[in-house]
């Protein structure tokens, strides 16, 4: 049997998301996040089998056409630096997005740590060079 995963919804989960300097909208039940850039599934792969989102959540996407609004359902993966979307049309065909920036890195590399930081929004993230560690 599988495993199943449960995930939990703390607001502070939620709250952390909202504050990251990588998203200028968090959106709603709603609406999409802001900014968001569509993808294709092989992207959308290199970057969903990095592991484990920290937060998953559920949308009805809201279409508005003229006089119609229509809802599309939507599963958003969120991981410290970036969303993956998936949004379902009524064939069950999938749409992938990358939410917030398109990080584009700085990098300082000192003996095997690289310091990352977005010129873009000022995200910083840390790297390893796992063959220049020293022990
Ligand atoms: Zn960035």
């Amino acid at each position: 049997m599988a495993e199943k995963l449960v995930y939990v919804k703390p607001n502070e989960i939620k709250e952390s998301i909202m504050n990251f300097g990588w998203l200028k909208d968090f959106g709603s039940y709603n609406r999409i996040p802001q900014p968001f850039c569509k993808i294709d599934d092989l992207k959308f792969a290199e970057i969903a089998k990095r592991g484990t989102p920290e937060y998953m959540e559920y949308r009805m996407l809201a279409i508005v056409e003229g006089d119609i609004d229509e809802y599309i359902p939507s599963v958003i993966y969120w991981y410290g630096d970036l969303g993956l979307m998936v949004v379902f049309d009524e064939n069950n065909l999938m749409d992938f997005y990358h939410l917030g920036c398109q990080h584009d890195y700085d990098e300082k590399v000192e003996n095997g740590r690289v310091d990352m930081t977005c010129k873009l929004c000022g995200y910083k993230d840390v790297d390893y060079l796992l063959d220049e560690v020293k022990e």
